[in-house]
């Protein structure tokens, strides 16, 4: 057996590929070290970064300030479970009320726990508060929504692959169309508890609503005793050039989602925020998590808020998505569809296969993901530079320009579960 050092990335791709299940697949590209905008492969190669991580890395990959905030806890304490309290859990619970605004929060680990959290509350909020008989309350998503990966989660999912074979789903979850609020309106019963939604849709491809959507969706919700809840898991903290996607649209929802960039990448850290009569449902043993509030995610997550803060990260992100859209509005190419985003998390949809124009970026030292088939999506770190920004965008202009990568026909778009309410 060779010395771990000694491993190339051809060896270390074939052994995940051995050892691991294959629920990914992932560019040809292996990491190995990251610092702000940029990582590093086996090779030395070094590549920009426009994924951040589907936006974890928002304030830059191994972003100084965090990583002190985690190597001075972890010399301290890192796990105490809530058994017992710590005295880091108290600061960040103040830190995001400060921030945010809202009374209180539950701190979880990733973004589908702290959904489920929310899908929980509202239930329990559906029965004790609305008084909806018990078992019957319901919950209104989207269609194409991205909430998360667990049985409840893709249990709300209209994507038939992430639905195909994990069945049976929990009653009581249905979806309207995105965008569209009287269809939110028509779907709403006495049993409605919550009607969960991302104000703009990350994986569906950064679908932004009609102007207008959310703050005609947050009255109906308030007209009918809902709960607004937002999943700011990807669009949140910074990304879309305010600290939350709502803001855009000067709405208040009841509850909000976070996770992602609430660690900086260093650590998953989730949170639902909320008021008190709706995480008030929640009484000792009703609902945990040994690792949530644990005091090194505490610690790291108030240092990752700090960066976002201090660094004008929102701020930066809509200037520079600004300038990044008008200049990727202004490429002509007969492979675009369409130009679109919000602050630094754009889109292009390609009326061909997204992926060989992602590994022909690959190849020019730019990483992007695509999603749904046929689209590129680009959410750069916010604390990217100018000139970085440019490189890449220069990148992804000559990729499209050139005509070169993929010729093959579009793919059939995949069929949509209906859940209808
Ligand atoms: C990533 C994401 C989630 C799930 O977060 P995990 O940490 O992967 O469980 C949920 N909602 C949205 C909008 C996301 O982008």
């Amino acid at each position: 057996m060779p010395v771990e050092t000694d491993l190339k990335a051809t060896d270390l791709m074939a052994m995940e590929e051995q050892f691991g299940a294959h629920n990914y697949h992932p560019l040809d590209v292996v990491i190995r070290s990251a610092s702000g905008a940029w990582v590093t492969d086996e090779n030395g190669r070094r590549y920009l970064d426009f994924l951040s991580a589907y936006s974890a890395v928002n304030q830059g990959h191994c972003h100084p300030a965090i990583f002190r905030a985690l190597v001075e806890q972890a010399q301290r304490v890192t796990l105490t479970s809530r058994a017992f309290r710590n005295d880091q859990l108290p600061l960040l619970l103040r830190h995001l009320h400060q921030l945010t605004g809202y009374d209180r929060a539950l701190p979880m680990n990733s973004g589908a726990e702290a959904v489920e959290t929310a899908l929980k509350a509202a239930r329990k909020w559906g029965e004790t508060v609305k008084r909806i008989a018990p078992g019957q309350t319901q919950i209104i998503a989207c269609a194409n929504n991205f909430h998360g990966r667990t049985i409840a989660v893709v249990g709300l999912s209209t994507e038939p692959q992430y639905r195909s074979g994990f069945g049976p789903f929990p009653d009581g979850l249905c979806t309207v169309p995105f965008g569209d609020a009287a269809a939110l309106r028509q779907a709403i019963t006495p049993q409605t508890a919550a009607f969960l939604v991302e104000p703009i849709q990350g994986e569906a491809g950064v679908i932004v609503p009609p102007e207008g959507y959310l703050r005609q969706v947050a009255a109906i919700c308030r007209e009918n005793n809902v709960l607004l809840i937002v999943d700011e898991i990807q669009s949140g903290l910074g990304r879309t050039g305010k600290l939350f996607a709502y803001m855009h649209e000067g709405i208040q929802p009841d509850v909000v989602i976070v996770g992602k960039a609430l660690s900086g990448g260093f650590y998953p850290v989730s949170a639902v925020l909320s008021s008190t009569e709706v995480l008030g449902v929640f009484q000792p043993g009703d609902h945990g998590s040994t690792f949530g509030g644990n005091p090194l995610a505490c610690a790291v997550a108030r240092a990752a808020l700090r960066v976002i803060v201090d660094e004008r990260l929102a701020e930066r992100s809509a200037e520079l998505g600004a300038y990044a859209l008008s200049r990727l509005k202004a490429l002509r190419s007969s492979r675009i569809v369409e130009v679109r985003g919000r602050g630094l998390w754009l889109a292009i949809e390609l009326n061909q296969p997204a992926r060989p124009v992602c590994e022909a970026l690959s190849a020019r030292g730019v990483l992007c993901k695509e999603t749904h088939e046929r689209v590129i999506r680009i959410a750069p770190p916010l604390v990217i530079s100018r000139e970085d920004l440019d490189w890449g965008l220069e990148q992804i202009e000559t990729v499209l320009r050139e005509g070169a990568a993929g010729k093959e026909a579009a793919p059939e778009v995949t069929g949509v579960a209906v859940l209808s309410c």
